[in-house]
This record gives structure tokens, C-alpha cells and sequence, in this order.
């Protein structure tokens, strides 16, 4: 990993209107967004990686062991293999307490040991990513982002996460009230903004923010929040959260979700040094990161309980016309791609009759009831390839998924100069001789990190990586 030096960008000031609000009523805060923002990054657990010593800060306080720590400087992370091959996500500490409140809430048996949690307004996948780790390989993911584009860098970043356990959908947030009523276990609502706590690093925040657009974002949040409700169960969660300061945005609507749709406002024991309890009304409703408190950008937080209690519900498992079984000894064939003891059960021909997924038991559950629903289903389990004449031609999110076989085929471990013309989709001889490579399918690794697949056929080779995702400048 390089440094990166070019800290220079363009200054814009910050809205007189937002000073003048919080000048008197947050001493401090105004100064800490003319400081320079911390960087973090959380650990993929079921990947192998160690960030060099010098890079290492201290640990994000409200992270597990070992889950997610501050750099000492900001490199390049297009310069690290590591980075394309999901073994870290870079994210806002304050986004990681999202975490924090789901493990809280398993703990307590708030929230099942193995939940069904829709993360509504996904992209590009910081929460998402978290979640998927923390609910385990029985747990699942139904990750939503409406925008198309952004649903796109989602999947992306799911597949490089490689837990398995993951949907991505690209769907308004009617579809899923309307749809798949009591659903969920635990929704996740982190909400477009006004973007305040973004002020330090995100000069679009300061520019395009106005009293009226705090009072429109106000507006649609609520609106977000209505058309989900449904889909959770009496009894679930709601985690409401938003990267803004103002009350508007953030406790009046945590307020409102609770006396308008139904609910109660948790209470959370031993919340870390630092964090602020919000109040409206002399009552607390939900958490505040402000970054002259704690390293982080702001960030806001609130958990509601929905009133009455009744299991998820699934709908009738209908087998969906769009997905196929594999027959005869295929099962077992595929079965060999994955590592002995893997989550995935179920082996399904998509409706072009060739692509083929790998889904745990509740993954199969929850695509069979997304595609009875008509959602649009952009990604889901695992893609293991294209299932041609009985045989697996493997796809590139195979490679970067957790429970791949690593004794299916030859790996070969590649330096870091041969990793990044590999993620450049070069095919430079002196960088990336094809002796590096058996003949045949080969994993590529980098500190044994899997970035994709090269197929060697005699004295040359093909470089797997998918065009979409190359590397152009480094
Ligand atoms: N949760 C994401 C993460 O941790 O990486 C960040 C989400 S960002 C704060 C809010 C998201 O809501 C954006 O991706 C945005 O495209 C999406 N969004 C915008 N308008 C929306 C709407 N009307 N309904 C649902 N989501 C919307």
C-alpha cells in the first residue's frame, strides 16, 4: 500500500445557518469539521490478512477484538490487492456501531441468534458487509439499494465480502411493505440525509445543504420508514440510522417512528465512552457520534422495537419457476468446489437454464420468496459459474466466496506487482510469466487473499479477471 500525499482539496465553507444552529448548542463541533477525518477499516473474518504494523492505529472502541481499527495515514487502497480481494472494508467508525447495537441485540434475544435482517438503503455496502459477518452462515442479508447504479457497486462489494449469505435487491422500499409483510426479523434503515456529519469530508454536504433540504430529507425519511414498516415483524427491530446531527433528521423521527408506526425505543446499557445520548423532550432517543467526542465522522443511531410479537413470517414456499434444481450427479460435482462442511445446500440453474447458484437452506427460503415477489434480484448466495454439459465453468465471485475448495484446483500466490497487473487484467510477461501458472484453471492469491481465476492452456494463458472490475490507474 502507498501513502497518499494529496491531501489538497477544494475548501467550502460551512453553511453560516448550520454555524449558527449548533455553535451554541455543541461547543466544539464546529472546529473538529476543520480537522482532518480519521480512517478506518474492519477485518473480514473469514479471510486471512494482517494490515502492515506501520499502518495499524488503535482499535475502534465499540468494534470485537481484532474486528476494525484507525490507520495511522490514508494510503491508496487501489494499490492493495488485499483491498480488491474483500480481506477489508473501509468505513466511518460511527457506521461500525450499527454492528455494535446487532450483537447487543442477539445477545439480549432481542433479535434471534440466526436473523432475517433487511438493510434497506444498502450502497455501497458498509453496513451490509457488517451485517453479513455478524449473522453468521445461518443468518441473512437481504441488502436493498433503489438507486441502479449504486445496487451495482453493492453486489460487487457483497461478492467480495464472500460470506454467501447475502441478497442483493434493487427495489423502492414499497415493494418490500407491500411484498413481504413481517418478514424480517430486523430492519435497517440508514437513511439518505443532509449529510452534516459528512461536513469534514464531503464538501457536496456543505454545499447542498439548506434549513429547507434538512426539512425535505426530514420529510422522506419518514416516508422510507412508513412503506418498510410492514415488512417487519410485531416484535422485530427497527435500527433507524442517519450521518446527520440535526434533531429533525434524527431523534424527532426516531420519536415519531415509535408513536406513529408502533413501537418502542430501546434503551442500550453500557453504550462506549464517548457517544452521546440524544434527548427530545428530556427523554433519550438513540446515539449521536460527534467527531469532537469521538474518531468519527457523525453519526446517528436509534433502536425501536415494534409493538406486539408474532414469528417471521414465510410465505408459502412456492418452488419458484425462475430457479431449477440441478439434476443427476451434478449436485456432487458442485459440492467439490466448495470446502467440506460449507452452508450451501442447494445447487439452482437460474431461468437462462445456465447459470448456476449455491444457497444455504434460509438463503433458498428467502430467494425463493424475493422471486415470488417479483423483487429484482440482483445477486444472491453464491454464483458458481456456468453449468455447461455437467461441467462448472467457475465465475469470479466462486473465487472470491469464503468456502471455496482451495484443493480443487491449483493456486498460485502472486507478488504484489504480479497481483496488481493481474488486477489490471494484464498480462505483462515480465509481471505475470504463464510459468507462475499450471496448465488448466488456476485461484490467483496475494498473501493468500483469492482475487480471481487465470486459465493456463500450454505456453499462454487467460486472464479471468472480470473487464468491469480492472484496475485502471495505479
Ligand atoms: N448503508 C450504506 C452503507 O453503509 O454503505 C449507506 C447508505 S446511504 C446513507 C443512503 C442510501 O439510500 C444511498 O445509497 C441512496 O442511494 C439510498 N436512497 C436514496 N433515496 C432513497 C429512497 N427514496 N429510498 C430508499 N433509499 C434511498
Amino acid at each position: 500500500m502507498v501513502s497518499n500525499n494529496n491531501t489538497n482539496k477544494m475548501q467550502t465553507a460551512l453553511p453560516a445557518a448550520f454555524v449558527e444552529q449548533v455553535g451554541t448548542t455543541h461547543p466544539g463541533l464546529v472546529e473538529s469539521l476543520e480537522t482532518e477525518s480519521p480512517v478506518s477499516v474492519r477485518f473480514n473474518p473469514t479471510k486471512p490478512y494482517r494490515l502492515p504494523a506501520s499502518l495499524a492505529g488503535s482499535p475502534v472502541p465499540w468494534c470485537e477484538a481484532g474486528e476494525a481499527c484507525y490507520l495511522t495515514e490514508r494510503p491508496v487502497f487501489t494499490t492493495d490487492p488485499a483491498f480488491h480481494g474483500g480481506a477489508y472494508y473501509v468505513q466511518e467508525a460511527g457506521s461500525m456501531f450499527v454492528g455494535w447495537l446487532l450483537r447487543r441485540l442477539m445477545a439480549q434475544g432481542e433479535v434471534p441468534a440466526t436473523p432475517r435482517v433487511l438493510d434497506l438503503c444498502a450502497a455501497p455496502g458498509g453496513k451490509t458487509t457488517h451485517l453479513a459477518s455478524i449473522v453468521g452462515t445461518e443468518g441473512i442479508v437481504v441488502a436493498n439499494e433503489v438507486i441502479r447504479t449504486r445496487a451495482k457497486t453493492l453486489a460487487e462489494n457483497v461478492q467480495k465480502w464472500g460470506t454467501g449469505n447475502v441478497a442483493v435487491t434493487s427495489n423502492d422500499p414499497t415493494a418490500f411493505g407491500q411484498g413481504l409483510p413481517e418478514f424480517f426479523d430486523v430492519v435497517v434503515v440508514d437513511a439518505p440525509c443532509s449529510g452534516e456529519g459528512m461536513f469534514r469530508k464531503d464538501m457536496g454536504a456543505r454545499a447542498e445543504w439548506s434549513p429547507e433540504n434538512v426539512q425535505l430529507c426530514a420529510a422522506r425519511q419518514r416516508r422510507i420508514l412508513s412503506d418498510v414498516w410492514e415488512a417487519l415483524r410485531p416484535g422485530g427491530i427497527l435500527i433507524y440510522s442517519t450521518c446527520t446531527f440535526n434533531a429533525q433528521e434524527d431523534e424527532e423521527n426516531a420519536a415519531w417512528i415509535a408513536e406513529e408506526l408502533g413501537g418502542e425505543l430501546l434503551p442500550m446499557e453500557d453504550v462506549p465512552a464517548g457517544i452521546e445520548v440524544g434527548t427530545l423532550h428530556g427523554n433519550s432517543v438513540g446515539w449521536h457520534f460527534f467527531p469532537h467526542r469521538v474518531q468519527s465522522e457523525g453519526f446517528y443511531a436509534a433502536v425501536i422495537r415494534k409493538n406486539g410479537s408474532a414469528p417471521r413470517h414465510t410465505p408459502k414456499a412456492r418452488p419458484s419457476r425462475a430457479l431449477t434444481p440441478v439434476r443427476g450427479q451434478g449436485e456432487g460435482r458442485l459440492a467439490q468446489w466448495l470446502a467440506p462442511n460449507d452452508p450451501v445446500e442447494h445447487y439452482r440453474l437460474a431461468s437462462d437454464e445456465k447459470t448456476v447458484y449455491g444457497f444455504s437452506s434460509p438463503m433458498l427460503e428467502t430467494v425463493t420468496a424475493l422471486l415470488n415477489g417479483r423483487f429484482i434480484l440482483l445477486y444472491s448466495g453464491v454464483q458458481l459459474g456456468e453449468w455447461i454439459r455437467e461441467s462448472l465453468k467457475a465465475s469470479h465471485s466462486l473465487a472470491l466466496y469464503a468456502g471455496v475448495n482451495r484443493s480443487a484446483v491449483p493456486t498460485a500466490e502472486l507478488t504484489e506487482a504480479a497481483a496488481l497487473e493481474y488486477l489490471r487484467k494484464g498480462s505483462s510477461a515480465a509481471l505475470l510469466p504463464p510459468d507462475l501458472f499450471a496448465e488448466g484453471l488456476n485461484l490467483v492469491t496475494f498473501q493468500a487473499i483469492a482475487l480471481g481465476w487465470v486459465k493456463r492452456i500450454g505456453g499462454r494463458y487467460n486472464n479471468l479477471y472480470p473487464s468491469s472490475w480492472r484496475i485502471l490507474h495505479y
